[in-house]
């Protein structure tokens, strides 16, 4: 598969080249702070293995709600499973650590035992991981059938208990099976562990790390959090090798490498719930946009202008004066018929980005009618509100074919009525109405101009 012409090699070089970069600075960092301190507190492991568990339940519950959010995305229940059995695994390793709150001394510490549950957890979550790219390979073929989804939940869920269970049973909590991996006197390795285990977790993480990439193809931010996982993961166990016995730093060190890889990928979870967040804040802003306004002059549409003018005639007096304007194109039929409707539809194009133009922020330009339009100017009395619509018609009026490139086949006029609101009384409707009255007035002396609704 990585012989496929498509596989990205430059990005993988890339990657791979950040990485190891990455991880000289930790190691020369870690290395420079860690072995200068002199003694470490017994509490120093078991806390950080608390920080990391915690890290680790964050990420699964994060997962599980992910999923349950978007069900095609079962491969996130296979790393669910991961770090939630890895959780459950480190909480076996601070049991291990007896008496670790009271700062006791590290004799006390049952070292073979948090082994049985390292090696358990490598090995449970480099296959959980492994399981989860290629549920992510095959997303889109046909396993997404209730069945096929209790099925492989059910064997995620049984695979993560059945290794929680033998690691239980491998402990010293449990009498029948036994793994001596730490001779208890002396805290020097067994053959088992320095020769296969340490080894053979190297080799799944690897294997597990190829399988990754030549699956999921370096193809986003989230897989290259998985990437890092694994990389850090083999690292961290280069460190182990050469260790002969449990006393040194290393430990400390592979836990600083696994608490990073881990910090990278709760980084990436929340970069991609602020991605979600700003997609579908703006999904929800244009399809809000879409509701109140009209499609082809992107003008407000009928219902968002009344309701406008509802809100402003609870707030209107003598000193807040509301204005409402209702203008009809003069003989608009006439240019259906000799120009055809779409150049009918670019005329009304024209005279709506005019309306936009000369209102304010603050007003409302709609239409609400085939070629009616209806203005809502705030604090604007009888004489501002008169100014404003005879520049409209008049601008409306001085245009022609040439200077509206087109949009105009011949010049047209404009007839409008005005109302200005002083009293709460008013209803809306009214208020149209009485400007809907003052423009046919206009309509009958003469056409081309503005009418004051008066008493
Ligand atoms: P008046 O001066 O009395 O207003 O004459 P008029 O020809 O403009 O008469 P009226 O306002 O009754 O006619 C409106 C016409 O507008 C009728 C209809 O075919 C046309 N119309 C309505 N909506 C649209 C539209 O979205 N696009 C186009 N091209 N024409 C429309
Ligand atoms: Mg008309
Ligand atoms: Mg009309």
């Amino acid at each position: 598969m990585l012989g496929n012409k498509s596989f990205p090699f430059r990005r993988l070089m890339v990657f791979f080249g950040a990485t190891l970069f990455l991880i000289g600075l930790l190691h020369l960092i870690s290395s420079q702070v860690i072995y200068r301190i002199p003694t470490m507190t017994p509490a120093l492991f078991p806390v950080m293995t608390i920080f990391l568990m915690v890290f680790h339940i964050l990420i699964a519950s994060f997962m599980l709600m992910k999923y349950l959010c978007d069900k095609h995305r079962l491969y996130l229940m296979a790393i669910a499973c991961a770090f939630g059995g890895s959780s459950v695994l480190m909480l076996g390793t601070l049991s291990s650590y007896a008496d670790w709150l009271l700062c006791a001394s590290v004799s006390s510490v049952n070292v073979n035992d948090a082994l049985i549950y390292y090696f358990f957890r490598n090995v449970m979550m480099a296959i959980l991981f492994t399981t989860s790219t290629f549920l992510y390979k095959y997303r889109h073929s046909d396993i997404h059938t209730r069945r096929n989804h209790i099925l492989i939940l059910t064997g995620l869920i049984g695979f993560t208990v059945i290794t929680l269970i033998f690691s239980w049973l491998y402990s010293s909590r449990s009498e029948g099976m036994s793994l001596e991996l730490v001779d208890k006197l002396t805290k020097i390795f067994t053959p088992l562990w320095h020769n296969y285990l340490t080894g053979g977790m190297v080799a799944l993480w690897c294997l597990t790390l190829i399988i990754m990439l030549a699956m999921t193809r370096l193809r986003n931010i989230f897989w290259y959090s998985g990437y890092l996982f694994c990389t850090f993961y083999i690292f961290m166990l280069f460190l182990l090798l050469p260790a002969v016995s449990t006393e040194g730093y290393s430990w400390y060190q592979s836990r600083l490498f696994e608490t990073t890889a881990t910090l990278f990928l709760i980084f990436v979870l929340l970069c991609d719930v602020f991605t979600l967040y700003k997609e579908s804040n703006s999904k929800y802003e244009d399809s809000y946009q879409n509701s109140i306004r009209d499609p082809m002059t992107r003008l407000f549409n009928r219902s968002f202008f009344y309701d406008s003018l509802k809100r402003h005639m609870a707030e209107v007096s003598q000193e807040k004066p509301v204005s409402v304007i209702v203008c009809d194109l003069d003989h608009f039929k006439r240019i259906n018929d000799n120009y055809g409707h779409l150049q009918g539809d670019k005329v009304i194009q024209f005279v709506a980005g005019i309306l936009q133009d000369t209102t304010r922020k603050q007003d409302v330009a709609a239409r609400i009618g085939g070629e009616e339009f209806a203005l809502l100017l705030t604090d604007t009395d009888t004489s501002d509100a008169l100014q404003i619509a005879e520049r409209i018609r008049q601008t409306v009026y001085q245009h022609d074919e040439v200077s509206s490139n087109g949009h105009l086949p011949e010049k047209i006029t404009i007839s409008m009525g005005l109302f200005t609101a002083t009293q709460k009384e008013a209803e809306q409707e009214v208020c149209v109405q009485r400007a809907d009255e003052a423009m046919y007035q206009a309509k009958e002396q003469g056409r081309n101009r503005v009418v004051v609704w008066l008493n």
